[in-house]
């Protein structure tokens, strides 16, 4: 069976003092080997702080974003290969804040998800529909079309990938989906995954929006829930930590 995979998202928050005091937490709290996989997307400025302090640990480094291109004249982006040199493991692509503030397409997604995978990085493909998608019936549709971009563009890879079901109206409003409305699109996506490669069974797809220390547990215990991507409760050692050992 596979594992399932707990992953924070720092998101634009932290500094040198907060993250230590942040990391010894967590750290003191998973002495003992979890029974997940677990992962921090911190901001690259902290690379080398994390991944100092998580060597060794069950800690993995993720990133939040990765360039679509290989190296040159991208002011401000950072490469699948700089990643590489810090020992990350996963990173995310498509965060539904990086669609929106940043303007990114399914095509530009599916790229970067290209890049990870070529550098050996695992690419979390973020998916989900806003209030309005989901208010006129198109869910399905537009997570279909959020992954298909990447499949169609990662062909053979599909199954290096984690796919994140994250509501765009859940994400930082602690409105979360019931574990039956997540558990339906994540059947979707599972049957999308399977008719693209005869691996799909061990593809992760974890739900974020609002996970917290306290609707977890019940999330975790759907069929085809693999997995959280915790935003505003990653902040806090005790809550993820609880997320943590929910999943099982
Ligand atoms: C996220 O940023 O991916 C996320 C799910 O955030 P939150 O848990 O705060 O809703």
């Amino acid at each position: 069976m596979k594992k399932k995979l707990i992953a924070g998202n720092w998101k634009m928050n932290g500094g040198l003092a907060s993250n230590e005091a942040l990391l010894n937490g967590l750290l003191a709290g998973l002495q003992q080997a979890p029974a997940c996989d677990v992962a921090l997307a911190v901001p690259a400025p902290y690379f080398a702080q994390v991944s100092a302090k998580v060597a060794g640990s069950a800690i993995a480094l993720a990133a939040q974003d990765v360039s679509a291109h290989a190296s040159g004249a991208y002011t401000g982006e950072t490469s699948s290969v700089m990643l590489q040199d810090f020992g990350v493991r996963y990173a995310l692509v498509g965060h539904s804040e990086r669609r929106q503030y940043h303007g990114e397409s399914d095509g530009v997604v599916a790229e970067k998800a290209r890049q990870a995978l070529a550098a050996g990085i695992t690419p979390v493909v973020c998916v989900g529909e806003t209030l309005q998608e989901r208010e006129a019936g198109q869910t399905e549709a537009v997570v279909k079309r959020q992954l298909a971009a990447v499949i169609h563009v990662n062909g053979h890879c599909i199954s290096e990938i984690v796919v994140a079901y994250e509501p765009v109206w859940a994400i930082g409003t602690g409105r979360t989906a019931t574990p039956e409305q997540a558990q339906q699109v994540h059947a979707v996506l599972r049957a999308q995954l399977a008719a693209a490669s005869a691996h799909a069974d061990r593809i992760r797809i974890v739900y974020g929006g609002s996970m917290n220390a306290a609707n977890a547990a019940e999330l975790l215990a759907q069929p085809d829930i693999d997995g959280g991507l915790v935003g505003g409760a990653s902040l806090k050692a005790e809550d993820f930590l609880k997320i943590i050992a929910a999943a099982r």
